[in-house]
């Protein structure tokens, strides 16, 4: 950036800084960093330029502590990402490996992890969620179907102790539904193994996929947010109320579901977006019927924030303090317990009775305050898990 180019007294790393600064603004909507700057900038030596840089640093941290407003016209008026044209191509060659695990540190004393592995069924997603990685794991924009499917999971060796598999890592589980054959193919798998439960994970509305020979450890979860965020930053997905029919539907066909409240964001107005969403959700659908409740928030890696700072997408979701916790950047752990105790707090009795809830990839110690339990060690809370979905699944069968 010329401006900060030019900027008198600056180091080479103040300087790169600010120039992430400033790529943060514009996402925000369309802020420059030359209007925080004083206009007759003139330091008599680098003591007195550092003076001004921490002086400008500290009005953007204050934005970042105050909640993201949507409602902010300068943000409303700037333009969502185009559409893409889908191209899909339903024979990919991918490699044998199609297997692998969620993205938490493996054997992580930082976060709680329910040690889920992951299937690359299909890779890229149409949809744009500001926030998501999976875009810049692929080179082109093409959604690929993964060729013979069937199989490669006929073939594939099911390490010991594996029982939770999710699609929803490469692609949005149900963007192609059963067009290309995946949800037969994954049923197939899933009838073999009637001790694995399958994740379809998904902010699509679909539900022409649902069909009575598919195996009840074949469960689909919808990943929900409150409805400005919905509509804000999660681009071309399902509204909200759509992708709850869709799970209602679901449900009614006597299938077990499961929702992630994840990545929650605190905007102006969080608590009763947040509010809203959970009584939606509570008319909705039965709690008999409801496996999970994952909840978790914005988590980025440095190449998630260099990815998005040069995508130019407008966004609020970097609009937040990025503490450094274990190598990612995010809310700091008093705004989590905040955030997530206070969603928590809005489900009703019935629910935390039936419902399996936790936090996604979360420091351990916000379990107790926020969900009022806790567990030891990643296998007690794995075990805990794994328990509360077969049981579901085998009751509703
Ligand atoms: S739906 Fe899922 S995979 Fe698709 S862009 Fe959004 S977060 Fe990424």
């Amino acid at each position: 950036m010329e401006f900060i180019e030019g900027l008198k007294g600056l180091t080479f790393q103040q300087k790169r800084i600010l120039t992430e600064q400033a790529q943060d603004l514009v996402l925000w909507g369309g802020l420059r960093i030359e209007d925080l700057w004083p206009s007759d900038y003139n330091p008599a030596n680098k003591v007195e330029a550092t003076c001004i840089f921490n002086n400008v640093m500290q009005k953007i941290d204050a934005m970042r502590r105050s909640p993201a407003d949507y409602s902010d016209s300068a943000f409303s008026s700037l333009q969502a990402p185009p559409s893409r044209r889908t191209v899909i191509e339903p024979d990919f060659k991918a490699p044998d490996t199609i297997m692998g695990r969620c993205p938490c540190p493996d054997e992580s004393l930082f976060l709680r992890c329910c040690n889920l592995k992951t299937l690359d069924a299909v890779q890229q997603c149409a949809f744009a969620c500001s926030y998501c990685s999976i875009k810049n794991f692929y080179s082109d924009t093409a959604i690929k179907v993964v060729s013979d499917l069937e199989g490669k999971l006929e073939n594939l060796e099911v390490p010991e102790g594996v029982w939770h598999i999710g699609t929803g890592q490469s692609s949005d589980s149900l963007l192609l539904g059963n067009d290309y054959g995946t949800i037969t193919a994954l049923s197939r798998f899933a009838k073999k193994h009637p001790d694995i439960v399958v994740e379809l994970k998904t902010k699509s509305s679909r539900t022409d996929w649902i069909t009575p020979d598919i195996p009840a450890n074949i469960v689909a979860t919808w990943s929900l947010n409150a409805e400005p965020v919905v509509r804000n930053e999660e681009h071309f997905t399902a509204p909200l109320e759509a992708r709850i029919k869709a799970a209602s539907v679901c449900a009614g066909a006597g299938r077990a579901v499961g929702f992630h409240i994840h990545p929650m964001v605190r905007y102006k107005g969080w608590e009763s977006g947040y509010r809203d969403l959970v009584r939606l959700l509570c008319d909705s659908i039965d709690p008999s019927s409801v496996i999970m409740v994952g909840i978790g928030t914005l988590t980025f890696t440095k190449s998630n924030l260099k990815a998005l700072r040069s995508s130019g997408v407008h966004t609020k979701v970097t609009q937040m303090p990025l503490e450094s916790i274990a190598g990612k950047y995010s809310y700091p752990f008093e705004m989590k317990k905040e955030m997530f105790g206070t969603l928590y707090s809005y489900f009703p009795q019935d629910w935390k009775d039936n419902v399996f809830f936790y936090l996604c990839m979360e420091d351990p110690a916000l379990w107790e305050p926020c969900l009022g339990r806790s567990y030891a060690s990643n296998a007690e809370f794995e075990a805990d898990m794994k328990k509360h979905y077969l049981d579901k699944i085998r009751s509703l069968s």
